[in-house]
């Protein structure tokens, strides 16, 4: 199986360069050129972590002893060894992504990608450690974090914008322990941050500036098809748990409601069905931001609008980046077609899709959004009537999900995606079930265990008593110097 660019203007590469490379050469995303033969009775019939080693295997063949890999990536590290419980809930079944070490759904991929890197450099012959650089407006950081320390290889270098994230999301992160760990704050914003990390790698891009380090660089971010991968396991694992409820027979379809940012959980769906998991529609739920809600009603993909901040930050997003993939696949691997548009998006700010490709796009695919009002009446509601707490990202996929229903009438069973913790975002929740927000945000998730009596999650609980290990904060400018000092 060979990897190619999305774009086309790049050599194809196997799988254990695709995850080393991350982004291709030309600016596309890696692409497998075909789908592998999978067994999916199979697949269904193993544990979480046999899952995926299955799919893993099938889609990253160049990598060796899989079954290793994904033992050291999960193997205590989530609050089951499931990694990703279903849960009943009302009409519909909730996907609980959230249970891992960070409670951010990109645990689950990022427990998984520093295995796969480590094991993609020794496939390749690769010396050097491979130093992982990132800007974080909040979740992210954290689960790569956590993913990478000490992980024998890798080094990770974090980067956050000083005042610029929530006071849990900087104690998650300033407390992080392990010897191959960085963390620095910037004076500036998300932006800046980003901007830093972008010039620090076109400045070392020629290899100069690294020549003698022991190190070289590569990215995180989901664009890398070593984090997407892993993320297709969950929805096997979601559709067993309802054939051993007796819900589903094999062979129905399920459909699926994803809180949508980049389009890497979704797409990840998407992929799913690819491998022959029957999965109906795939529903893709925005928040106020919500240029995917018009593209897949439209075919015109627009990012020029304001970016709305709204309270389900993870999906603040204008431009996602592995519709890319989506594109690619679906216009049966039209490379020249995805580089017009990709190009046209730089450009002009849009582009607008064949119409076939259109059509196909909706064959799969539906949208629609909920705004911060609807996202709060979602939580009270869900909870009064369920007793089950979600956070904002749930709450606006329940709500697309429930739109879905309505408007279609398509009553075959519904899977929500949850994101995250309602403890990751206690003021929106609090605000939403009628408790009051005084204090900070330590405050506000106690009161909010008070009122629910939900525990919260060990690895948020206690985290303003740790050690604050990491306390640097640097001009944007010293990004580079910080990063070489290394
Ligand atoms: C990252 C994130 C999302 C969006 O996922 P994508 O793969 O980027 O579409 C949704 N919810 C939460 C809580 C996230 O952290």
């Amino acid at each position: 199986m060979q990897y190619f660019s999305t774009r086309g203007h790049a050599a194809p590469v196997n799988s254990a360069q695709a995850v080393l490379k991350g982004l291709a050469p030309d600016g596309g995303l890696y692409m497998m050129d075909q789908i592998p033969e999978f067994d999916v009775t199979g697949c269904l019939a193993k544990d979480t972590k046999a899952m995926a080693v299955q799919i893993l295997s099938a889609l990253l063949p160049d990598i060796q002893n899989m079954e290793a890999l994904v033992d050291r990536a999960y193997t205590g590290k989530f609050c089951s060894e499931e990694l990703t419980p279903t849960v009943s809930v009302g009409k519909f079944t909730v996907l609980e992504l959230f249970r891992g070490p960070t409670s951010a759904f990109k645990d689950v991929a990022l427990c998984m990608l520093p295995q796969l890197l480590t094991a993609a450099k020794k496939q390749e012959g690769l010396q050097e450690d491979i130093l992982i650089l990132t800007a974080t407006s909040g979740d992210t950081g954290k689960a790569a974090l956590s993913g990478f320390a000490d992980v024998p290889g890798v080094r990770i270098c974090v980067f956050y914008p000083e005042g610029g994230v929530s006071a849990v999301q900087r104690a998650q992160m300033v407390t992080q322990k392990g010897n191959n760990v960085r963390v620095c704050a910037v004076k500036g914003n998300f932006d800046d941050a980003q901007t830093g990390v972008k010039n620090i790698f076109a400045a070392c891009a020629d290899g100069k500036l690294l020549e003698g380090k022991p190190f070289r660089l590569s990215s995180a971010n989901s664009i890398n098809i070593g984090r997407l991968a892993p993320q297709i396991t969950y929805y096997f694992k979601a559709y067993k748990d309802l054939l051993d409820r007796g819900e589903i027979q094999m062979g129905d379809p399920v459909n699926f409601c994803v809180p949508t940012g980049n389009f890497g959980d979704i797409l990840a769906g998407y992929l799913a069905k690819c491998l022959g998991l029957p999965v109906g529609r795939l529903i893709c739920a925005s928040n106020a931001n919500n240029v995917l809600t018009d593209f897949i009603r439209t075919g015109i993909y627009d990012r020029r609008r304001n970016l709305h901040k709204t309270d389900s930050p993870s999906m603040d997003i204008l431009v996602s980046s592995n519709l890319e993939r989506l594109l690619y696949l679906l216009s049966g691997q039209k490379h020249s077609l995805v580089a017009e548009l990709m190009e046209q998006l730089n450009r002009d700010g849009h582009y607008q899709v064949p119409e076939s490709l259109k059509e196909a796009i909706s064959r799969q695919f539906w949208a629609d959004f909920a705004d911060d009002a609807q996202t709060a009446e979602t939580i009270r509601r869900v909870w009064e009537e369920n007793h089950y707490l979600c956070d904002t990202h749930t709450a606006v996929a329940w709500k697309v999900a429930e739109n879905y229903v309505n408007q279609t009438g398509d009553r075959r069973p519904m899977v929500v995606l949850s994101t995250a913790s309602a403890y990751k975002f206690p003021r929106a929740v609090l605000t939403a079930i009628g408790g009051d927000t005084d204090g900070d945000e330590f405050a506000q998730m106690e009161r909010l265990a008070r009122m629910t009596r939900i525990q919260i999650p060990g690895n948020l609980s206690g985290l303003q008593n740790l050690q604050e290990l990491h306390t640097d904060v640097i001009e944007k400018q010293q990004m580079l110097n910080f990063v070489l000092e290394e």
